[in-house]
């Protein structure tokens, strides 16, 4: 390696520089040397590495001391990278974060594997409940238990009550690897084979979690299921998942909604739908009926002559709109009864009914049927 510039001067501050002249200087040079701003330019990654790494020492005051005492020459076994104290930040990717954010698409290209150095991540868990049709309609509170993987609380996730710091990482629960390339430096960083990435070493196991640092449990939730919801839907009870690593996120709950179907009001979206029978004789003469709806039951009337398959809507009776005010229909359809099973006397009265009744009977109700057949036979 080449010999190394100096610190201070590769961010152009003076020796004296306070801590915000030089985050300033980092900030505006970084901007400029930034790989993903300059594609194809391998002296832009080597410069961005050499300012990166001279504000990681320059902006700890400990290290910035061991710099201005020893300058490169740092005594090893001082921390993780020379310097005491270790690292300030866990890396190029998360002092870069901890300025720009991600807005240069995660820097994936350049950083390699570096995310291993963040504590990952829980991963979601998923439960299923089961609503009635009524409950959906107007939402209801319900309990959702939930088995989740959580940090062993004995151990803080560890997975052991003695442990010492990682010797291979020393703690960083990650190692970089620097090769010399023929496009440059290259910087990889791997979770640590020694420790698994926990930056520690298990001396005794801890019993509560049997060494892995993780319990299982049933978790009880209260959640409100909103009106208006429909099957496949899902709610999302964030932070509510599985554990991630010791210090890492937790992943989120998603409970998806069943609506049982209802053996009376068949859903069609916002609207109900409702086949109501009725007997031959009261669509004839029509007739009040009970029909059931949402509340509970409301009476209807038949009118005489209504014919099957005649649909009556009520209005505003259907199902509650999900976020949205007002209530679709609900449409009782009518089927019409015929009988199957006479007996002589019901016979009797049938054939009198028939023999007094005339193509006039049928009139009304869309046609009578002899108007319908001349209709197709014209
Ligand atoms: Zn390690
Ligand atoms: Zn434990």
């Amino acid at each position: 390696m080449a010999t190394k510039r100096d610190y201070y001067e590769i961010l152009g501050v003076s020796r004296e520089a306070s801590e915000a002249e030089i985050k300033k200087a980092y900030r505006r040079a970084a901007r400029s040397h930034h790989p993903d701003a300059n594609p194809g330019d391998h002296g832009a990654e080597d410069r961005f590495k050499e300012l990166t790494e001279a504000y990681e020492v320059l902006s700890n005051p400990e290290s910035r001391r061991a710099y201005d005492t020893y300058g490169h020459q740092v005594p090893r076994g001082a921390g993780a990278t020379g310097y005491p104290g270790g690292e300030p930040f866990g890396g190029f990717e998360d002092i870069f974060e901890a300025f720009f954010g991600n807005r240069f698409g995660g820097g994936g290209s350049f950083f390699g594997a570096s995310t291993a150095q963040r504590p990952s991540r829980g991963s979601d868990a998923e439960v299923e409940v089961e609503v009635s049709l009524r409950e959906a309609a107007f939402g209801i509170d319900r309990e959702v238990n939930v088995q989740v993987v959580r940090n062993c609380e004995v151990c803080d996730g560890v997975g052991g009550t003695e442990s010492h710091v990682c010797p291979t990482c020393r703690g960083a629960g990650s190692v970089r690897t620097v090769r010399e390339s023929i496009l440059g430096q290259m910087v990889t960083t791997q979770t640590c084979s020694a420790c698994g990435g926990r930056g520690r070493v298990i001396d005794a196991y801890c019993d509560n979690c049997r060494g892995s640092g993780r319990v299982s449990e049933v978790q009880t939730r209260r959640l409100r299921i909103p009106e208006g919801i429909e099957t496949g839907m899902r709610l999302k009870v964030s932070g509510a998942g599985h554990a991630g690593d010791p210090g890492g996120p937790v992943g989120d709950l998603y409970v998806r909604v069943k609506v049982k179907e209802d053996p009376e009001l068949l859903r069609d979206g916002e609207d109900l739908i409702h086949h109501m029978k009725v007997s031959f004789v009261e669509a004839a003469l029509g007739a009040e009926v009970e029909v059931p709806t949402l509340e509970g039951t409301r009476p209807v009337r038949v009118e005489s002559g209504t014919q099957p398959g005649a649909t009556l809507t009520l209005r505003g009776e259907g199902m509650p709109r999900l976020r949205r005010r007002g209530r679709g229909d609900l449409k009782v359809v009518v089927d019409v009864m015929v009988p199957t099973r006479l007996t002589a006397e019901q016979r009797e009265l049938l054939e009198r009914f028939e023999t007094v009744s005339g193509e006039e009977t049928y009139n009304g109700g869309g046609g009578s049927f002899f108007d319908r057949l001349r209709g197709v036979f014209r």
